[in-house]
């Protein structure tokens, strides 16, 4: 690098970060990914803090968002809205309440409140004689835009505070900051619609609740589902609280929705804690966190402790690791499930993502391509949420450079020739080859040796492909035909690894009733099902006999997987399999679980949100073990709706409305009280079970 080197290098980053906030502050489009951004502006940070003669008046590093655009009036904020520093780790936060503690009286006592940082945009409400008078969007952080018109459209905002009783009383002026976002589901739901429109789709809920709030017409506004919460009280005329938890408090008292996860904290170790525990559950929650903002709670000290640059010294955010990132899309292959739907799947730039790296990520179908307009060649936005497999969201439209092309969707299978079909009221194309197409007998193979099914170690998508390719294996129950001589001229395989495997095929013949029937790729049937199937049905020839009505009779299955599965074996060629199994000695051993007690005789719950105590596997095992069933949807025949935090709203709504008890945890435990002729024994076993949790 030259003498010059630095220099240069932060200038070109001014401009590459001062373009990237234009698109994503005043454009609500961005064209790169927050990792991409915040990892640019470190670079920037760090050339900086080596060299601070290098630091500039504009520097991006001293800004907070971006100028306000022209087409709302401007608004002068009573102090400026801050952003916020952030930590990437614990030695991060850790660092942050050193820096705290140095600048704070060593004996002061400090309490912290943590809350989570819901991703949206910041606003700030001024409120003069309780009447909301203005809404503004942060903009640059001293001058924002005045939104009121829009704000006054959403329904979780109020217009007029509410009289916050006895001890406070609303001021005759006051300016609230909270947050303007939009929850998953919403945002997923708007962004089809858009799509279907054929108009432009936001790249994640953020940037959804940004492009709706700062729409010209206020109609268009009301539309969207945004939503609001408030975390600050930014100026009050009259008294105001002594801190962060007391004004939270106070908010609420006022008529805001305040997040009802924020905590107070005694202890830094237990406010770490929390952060800890938040990120686990980030992918239950209904919004899209970025992180835990840690506040230091009481206001004289945060006064203290001032702000330094764009960001105040008394608050972090604590970041999750980024879930969204963006990459090249090189190509659109095609996959073929075990159920023959055909999946386009991009083949992207290797890019890292949640500590792994990506290469593949879904395209979901066909239409989902066409409608976003996703071509190859785009830079497109990656993303990565949980267990779900990543997926393409859309392309960056501003970053074509005209070599990118539109994909087209083959009209045959490209593993077996046959034409491809859409089923009735289906997105996905099928290919219908069920019998000889080898790409989903191969998947079929994968599945039947999964983990969740009979669980062949030493067989995965390579050796299907072998098996499949040689003519070894045309359905499952060739797997219990291999022996030794099959693999005598294959590279690799030796007399161990030989070994190995056929004694784990032959190990398999053992799996329970439940997870044969998930080995055997039967359409709807998973986990759950193939459970209630075994329960009611006891064997595999029993199922085999049984109508579609006398399937659908069991609670919680309904037509359409009863149909499904009715046909299945209504379909001559799945019986054949079947009997071919049998003949090999693979039955489906099925003993009903041992029960301990009659207590949920008859009933049927269903579980949602996460309990404290049980993981929702051992709750479901213990209503089964007391005569129950564990079901997944709330319907007529449900005896109760057992939740814990964060339940899926959808669900305790169907309870309400169908007037299902919905029970917590203790009332759950009190349900298996035991039978008043339960032995010792029983009462062994149940504290197991709890000391497993
Ligand atoms: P920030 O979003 O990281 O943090 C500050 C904001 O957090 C506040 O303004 C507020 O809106 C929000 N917040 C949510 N919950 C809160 C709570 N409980 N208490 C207090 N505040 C809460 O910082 P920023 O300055 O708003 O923006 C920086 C972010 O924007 C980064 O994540 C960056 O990646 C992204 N960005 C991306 C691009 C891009 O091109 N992709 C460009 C610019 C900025």
């Amino acid at each position: 690098m030259t003498i010059d080197g630095p220099a240069a290098r932060a200038a070109a980053l001014r401009t590459l970060l001062r373009e990237y906030e234009y698109h994503y502050h005043v454009l609500d489009a961005p064209l790169v990914s927050d990792a991409e951004y915040d990892a640019l502006i470190a670079e920037l940070r760090a050339i900086e803090a080596a060299d601070p003669q290098l630091v500039t008046a504009d520097s991006p590093t001293r800004r907070v968002g971006a100028a306000p655009a022209e087409r709302f009036a401007k608004v002068r904020h009573s102090s400026p809205m801050l952003s916020l520093a952030n930590a990437f780790d614990d030695a991060g936060l850790l660092a942050w309440r050193d820096r705290v503690r140095r600048a704070l009286a060593a004996d002061a006592p400090l309490a912290f409140v943590a809350e989570p940082k819901i991703d949206g945009l910041a606003i700030a409400l001024t409120y003069e004689q309780g009447r909301l008078v203005r809404g503004a969007t942060r903009g640059d952080g001293e001058v924002g835009e005045d939104v009121s018109a829009n704000l006054r459209t959403i329904g979780s905002i109020p217009l007029t505070l509410r009289d916050p009783g006895a001890s406070w009383a609303v001021p005759d002026l006051l300016e609230v900051r909270g947050e303007v976002y939009m929850r998953i589901a919403d945002f997923e739901a708007l962004n089809q619609r858009l799509a279907h429109a054929g108009e432009r789709i936001a790249a994640n809920p953020r940037n959804a609740a940004a492009g709706s709030l700062r729409q010209r017409d206020p109609a268009v506004t009301a539309a969207r589902p945004l939503r609001f919460f408030a975390y600050g009280v930014a100026m009050s005329s009259g008294a105001a609280p002594p801190g962060q938890w007391h004004a939270l408090a106070w908010l609420r008292a006022l008529g805001f929705p305040v997040n009802d996860d924020a905590q107070q904290f005694d202890t830094f170790a237990a406010a770490l804690d929390y952060c800890h525990a938040w990120m686990q559950r980030r992918d239950q929650l209904a919004y899209e966190a970025d992180g835990i903002v840690l506040k230091v709670d009481d206001f004289g000290q945060q006064s203290q402790l001032g702000h330094v640059g764009r960001e105040p010294r008394w608050a972090i955010a604590y970041k999750f690791p980024a879930r969204e990132t963006s990459s090249r899309l090189l190509d659109i292959v095609i996959h073929v499930g075990r159920t023959g739907v055909i999946t386009p799947q991009a083949v992207i730039e290797p890019v890292e993502l949640g500590g792994v790296t990506v290469r593949h990520a879904t395209l979901h179908h066909a239409d989902y391509i066409a409608e976003r307009d996703i071509r190859i060649g785009d830079v497109v936005i990656v993303k990565r949420a949980g267990d779900v497999i990543p997926q393409i969201i859309a392309p960056i439209v501003e970053r074509r450079s005209g070599s990118e092309h539109p994909w087209q969707m083959p009209a045959r299978c490209p593993a077996c020739d046959s034409t491809l079909e859409r089923g009735a009221g289906e997105v996905a194309l099928r290919c219908l080859n069920v019998g000889a197409c080898p790409a989903q007998l191969v998947r079929r193979i994968e599945h039947f040796v999964s983990r969740g099914a009979m669980d062949i170690a030493g067989i995965g998508e390579r050796q299907a492909q072998l098996f499949v390719e040689r003519g070894w294996v045309r359905d499952v129950a060739d797997l219990y035909r291999l022996d030794a001589a099959y693999f005598a001229d294959i590279e690799g395989y030796g007399e161990r690894r030989i070994s190995n495997l056929l004694s784990a095929i032959a190990e398999s013949r053992g799996r329970p009733l439940p997870r044969l029937l998930v080995g055997l790729c039967i359409r709807h049937v998973g986990e759950t099902t193939a459970q209630q199937l075994a329960d009611a049905f006891g064997s595999l020839e029993a199922l085999a006999a049984a109508s579609a009505d006398q399937i659908a009779a069991i609670d919680g299955i309904g037509p359409t997987i009863a149909a499904s599965v009715a046909g299945y074996f209504a379909e001559s060629a799945n019986r054949a399999v079947i009997a071919r199994l049998h003949q090999a000695g693979v039955v489906g051993v099925w003993q009903a679980p041992p029960q301990r007690g009659i207590a949920l005789a008859g009933k049927t719950l269903v579980i949602s949100g996460t309990l404290a105590e049980l993981s929702r596997d051992e709750a479901a095992a213990l209503i089964v073990e007391h005569g129950g069933k564990a079901t997944g949807s709330v319907t007529r025949k449900t005896s109760a709706l057992l939740v814990g935090s964060d339940p899926s709203a959808g669900k305790v709504a169907r309870a309400h409305e169908l007037g299902v008890p919905v029970i917590d945890e203790a009332a759950f435990r009190a349900m298996l009280a035991p039978a008043p002729h339960a032995t010792p024994a029983d009462e062994a076993s149940r504290d197991d079970v709890r000391d497993r949790t």
